[in-house]
């Protein structure tokens, strides 16, 4: 009797919802910022991004070099395996830590981005939402060349994170609201920021119309996910958690697969039964 043989007996029958987290995407050369392999980050704060007007050049000098690299990004087996399983209805939906929009590339229909999407940026004075594509243009305009002399960056700066050095962007012009003049910020949400209450609540309501919940790639460090699996383990629902090393929600886990979503997933995917069969 493997874990995964317990995975699929957890899930058979049932109607789950999936909880992704960066672990699903690091086989398409996302970095797992807190993956067991990583070395350790100091996560830029909302309070810094706000607070801080160099801080925040340094941040959108990054993030313009980066952002790109997003596009070069492709779904993985794990995602795909999400979406056969959404295709069969056995999967009701996915709530998504990750950024990088790669469940709906995949093909994923019903998705919550409880962090926000990397290529949208929101204007913190009047709320007006952009494109992270129109930004980039307004960008280059500002700065020109410096993208393109910033290749050796070499990091993603798409999660939010402080650490990593890059000299020179010191001189980077940031865009302002080109509707109020106020401030751009990524529409992903800091840490030290909450996720929108509709969001929130919009997951809750699909775990609660859930039969299971399915934690992938994630090992739950921040309380905006552990909260869905703490719902759905006090409602009685099975909990499977699908994660290379511990995950903060191991204990409300009825069966905890210590594994790569790429491998796991595709197998829970093959095995898992019509919904009224048997397991196979
Ligand atoms: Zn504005």
């Amino acid at each position: 009797m493997t874990k995964v043989d317990d995975a699929v007996r957890a899930l058979t029958g049932t109607r789950f919802v999936a909880l992704t987290g960066a672990g699903i995407s690091t086989d398409s050369g996302i970095p797992d910022y807190r993956g067991p392999d990583s070395p350790p980050r100091n996560p830029m704060t909302y309070q810094q991004f706000i607070g801080d007007e160099a801080f925040r050049r340094h941040y959108w000098a990054r993030n313009h070099v980066g952002w790109r690299h997003m596009h070069r990004t492709r779904p993985n087996a794990g995602h795909r395996a999400l979406v056969r399983l959404e295709e069969r209805g056995l999967l009701a939906g996915t709530i998504t830590q990750n950024v990088d929009l790669l469940h709906q590339e995949a093909g994923a229909r019903n998705v919550i981005d409880l962090h926000g999407r990397y290529d949208r940026v929101v204007c913190l004075s009047c709320s007006q939402v952009v494109s992270r594509a129109l930004l980039a243009e307004r960008l280059d305009a500002l700065n020109p060349g410096f993208a393109e002399s910033a290749g050796a960056v070499g990091d993603i700066e798409i999660a939010p994170d402080a650490d990593a050095v890059i000299s020179a962007t010191s001189h980077f012009r940031p865009a302002p609201c080109d509707s109020c003049g106020g401030v751009l910020k990524p529409e992903i949400v800091y840490f030290g920021e909450n996720v929108p209450r509709a969001r929130v609540e919009a997951a809750y309501a699909m775990v609660d119309d859930a039969d299971a919940l399915l934690v992938a790639g994630s090992s739950l460090t921040v309380m905006s996910g552990l909260r869905f699996v703490k719902r759905a383990a006090r409602d009685g629902k099975p909990v499977v958690i699908v994660n290379r090393g511990v995950t903060r929600g191991d204990a409300h886990a009825t069966v905890k697969v210590d594994g790569g979503t790429s491998t796991v997933l595709p197998e829970l995917a093959e095995r898992l039964p019509a919904r009224g069969a048997a397991p196979r």
